[in-house]
């Protein structure tokens, strides 16, 4: 092996363990029978599967607010609390209760054509109060948004029709170069005077399902109604505005927001049998949007969250570090649960060393990708030969989950376990991100690697 190979390899993690001093080596070997036991374990006797038949057949849909949430928060304390944690407790949060009605509709007549649009309000988006007919101008791009004059866009509906760039080979990039016009539309389309917002759906499917997801206003700004359009419809609403620029679209949306609700996320404890008082997370959403069952977004999450907790006692495995299992509320509209959580943490100024989150649907797991300082990636880059059976050894820099940040300066790490995501997005908040499409065995894997981290962690710190 030439000298320059031999770098290379060991820069790749491939070689590290003969880097390693003598006694490094051992924990290296008595770390990877830890995670074998894991593995075989979830593998063997995993319960995502029953778990997340029930949650999803049984529950369904659970946005915030909702008796489903309720419902959701009763049954995890009552399934984490069958696989015997030190504790297991309610942290109360007030959330957004935001409520879609009746099934939208939406058409646009050309030239004496009526088409049908596909058709579904943003999550927080008032609705129209009636039918809201109004002409319609199209953007790609904020830059040609900002070229408007206020008069070309007044009184019409503002069309975003940026789509996912599918040659981003990490999808997740690709969302999110475009989710600011379904974050941002309503505001900038209103800010010119808009009577509404129509947003492209964030999928790289070219299908009739609109995907939802949040939306925000400002204050200071008027509110006007924002929806998203199917792929589908987006294509032949742009196809139609070239051979008819003036044609009219109209609009009903029936959503409302009612007062906030008193919800909770569910902690359940393993006590660190060494440093009690240093804590690992182990978390994912409850809520969902109120389209599907939310199998993969974060059914997937909260399953395998209860598994690392059912790993952990099947295989009496102790950790040195206090573990906290957390299913947080509201991740899709304010994360208020995390933020929640954050704030007590800080309050009781408890030590946090890492805080783990599965939010990337039932899709194989690849690795995780991790926000830490370079000294945490440096020990997160030894990690990597452990994770390297059950590929998932795909460790990079990178901030991603939404329920993660508000701990950011408090923990030392903000983890994400990451998936095959060239799925994601094509069932992401819309109604078909359902059960039969998650892989049972991709699921354990997952929630194997999560709990795999976890032992790390608990073991030496960061
Ligand atoms: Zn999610």
């Amino acid at each position: 092996m030439r000298i320059k190979q031999f770098f290379l390899l060991l820069a790749a993690g491939v070689i590290v363990l003969h880097s390693l001093p003598v006694n490094a080596q051992v924990s290296h070997d008595a770390d990877s029978v830890t995670i074998r036991k894991l593995y075989n374990e979830a593998l063997q006797n995993g319960k995502t599967d029953s778990n997340l038949r029930y949650l999803t057949s049984r529950i369904g849909a659970r946005i915030s607010g909702s008796p489903q949430a309720q419902q959701t928060i009763d049954w995890a304390m009552r399934t984490m609390g069958q696989y015997h944690p030190d504790s297991i407790y309610l942290q109360p949060v007030m959330v957004p209760h935001w409520v879609r009605g009746a099934k939208e509709t939406s058409y646009f007549t050309s030239k004496g054509r009526k088409v049908t649009m596909d058709v579904v309000a943003l999550g927080g988006s008032i609705g129209t109060n009636g039918i809201l007919m109004a002409p319609v101008v199209e953007v790609t791009s904020w830059a040609a948004l900002a070229a408007l004059t206020d008069d070309q866009v007044r009184g019409r509906f503002v069309f975003f029709n940026r789509p996912m760039d599918p040659t981003e080979i990490e999808t997740f990039k690709a969302y999110l170069a475009v989710v600011d016009q379904r974050t941002q539309g309503a505001i900038a389309a209103s800010k010119k005077g808009a009577v509404g917002a129509l947003v492209r759906s964030l999928t790289l499917a070219k299908d009739d399902h609109p995907h939802t997801g949040a939306m925000s206003y400002d204050t200071a700004v008027k509110k006007v109604p924002a929806a998203a359009l199917s792929t589908n419809s987006a294509d032949k609403l742009s196809e139609a505005l070239r051979k008819d620029p003036a044609l009219r679209y109209s609009l009903r949306m029936n959503c409302i927001q009612l007062p906030d609700v008193l919800s909770y996320n569910v902690i359940a404890e393993l006590k660190g049998s060494v440093h009690p008082n240093e804590y690992v997370t182990v978390g994912a959403h409850i809520d969902t949007w109120d389209l599907s069952e939310g199998a993969s977004d974060d059914g997937v999450g909260i399953v395998q969250v209860m598994e690392v907790l059912r790993l952990f006692k099947a295989t009496g495995i102790q950790p040195e570090r206090t573990i906290r299992m957390i299913l947080y509320m509201n991740e899709e509209s304010g994360a208020h649960g995390a933020i929640k959580y954050a704030q007590q943490a800080s309050l009781k100024a408890e030590k946090h060393v890492a805080v783990i989150e599965s939010d990337a649907g039932g899709f194989a797991p690849r690795g995780f990708r991790i926000e830490t300082s370079a000294a945490g990636m440096a020990q997160f880059q030894q990690w990597r030969t452990l994770f390297m059976p059950y590929k998932a050894d795909d460790i990079q820099l990178q901030q991603r989950g939404v329920d993660l940040v508000p701990m950011k300066g408090q923990a030392k790490a903000l983890i994400s376990l990451d998936t095959d995501d060239s799925r994601l997005f094509y069932i992401h908040h819309s109604a078909i991100d359902t059960y039969d499409k998650v892989n049972p065995r991709e699921v354990l894997m997952g929630a194997a690697a999560m709990a795999a981290m976890v032992v790390l962690i608990s073991r030496y710190g960061l």
